[in-house]
């Protein structure tokens, strides 16, 4: 909950996604996603594969991963796009990647927003030359109607206005990842 005697009262313009809402939609997306797979690890002789993108999607992960109720291997990658989003060619460079193999295997990427798409369309062909039993997305946020690529992500937790939103993994300058909800910056905040 927001909490207007903390740090972040006076940075925070407002709130978009409260804590609770975000508890009740990882828990629904977990069910969602536990249904779909209750049979992966039967059918591949292994765990279903959760890949989170370092930094911003790290509290959803741990918050998903603990909300499904089959069993999972996690992987973490860290990727570096060229240049600005906005400019951005979707030219993505690996920084770390998995360590095992993923041939054969149901892959879940999990992601924290998805903006333009460039950088989610460039791993999910990236995963797919690894040949992997199937690959799907969950991402925590959505902006819709901004997808320059049109990647297909089958699960979803909220869709957002397009505004610049930190929070809950999502960072201004490397700042308020660990703030339990989604928020808007005052512009104030901007100019510092
Ligand atoms: P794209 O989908 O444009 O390739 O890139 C998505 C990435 O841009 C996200 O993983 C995130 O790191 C960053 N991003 C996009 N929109 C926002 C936003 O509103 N706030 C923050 N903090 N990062 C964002
Ligand atoms: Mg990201």
């Amino acid at each position: 909950m927001f909490d207007p005697d903390s740090w972040y009262a006076d940075e925070i313009e407002r709130t978009i996604i409260t804590e609770d809402e975000i508890r009740a939609k990882v828990a629904e997306l977990g069910a969602r996603v536990s249904a779909d797979f209750a049979d992966s690890a039967s059918d591949t002789g292994d765990e279903l594969l959760l890949v989170g993108v370092f930094k911003g999607a790290v509290m959803f992960m741990a918050d998903f991963a603990r909300a499904l109720t089959v069993p999972v291997k996690m992987e973490f990658m860290a990727l570096s796009s060229y240049g600005s989003s906005t400019t951005s060619s979707g030219t993505v460079r690996i920084l770390k990647d998995i360590d095992s193999d993923i041939a054969g295997r149901h892959i879940i990427v999990v992601e924290d927003i998805i903006d333009s798409g460039l950088t989610l369309s460039w791993l999910l062909k990236y995963l797919q030359g690894m040949h992997p039993a199937s690959v799907s997305v969950v991402s925590m946020l959505r902006k819709p109607g901004v997808q320059r690529v049109d990647v297909p992500v089958k699960y979803v937790g909220f869709d957002i206005p397009n505004e610049f939103v930190v929070g809950y993994g999502l960072d201004y300058a490397e700042r308020y990842r660990e703030l339990p909800f989604v928020g808007v910056l005052k512009p104030e905040v901007y100019q510092k």
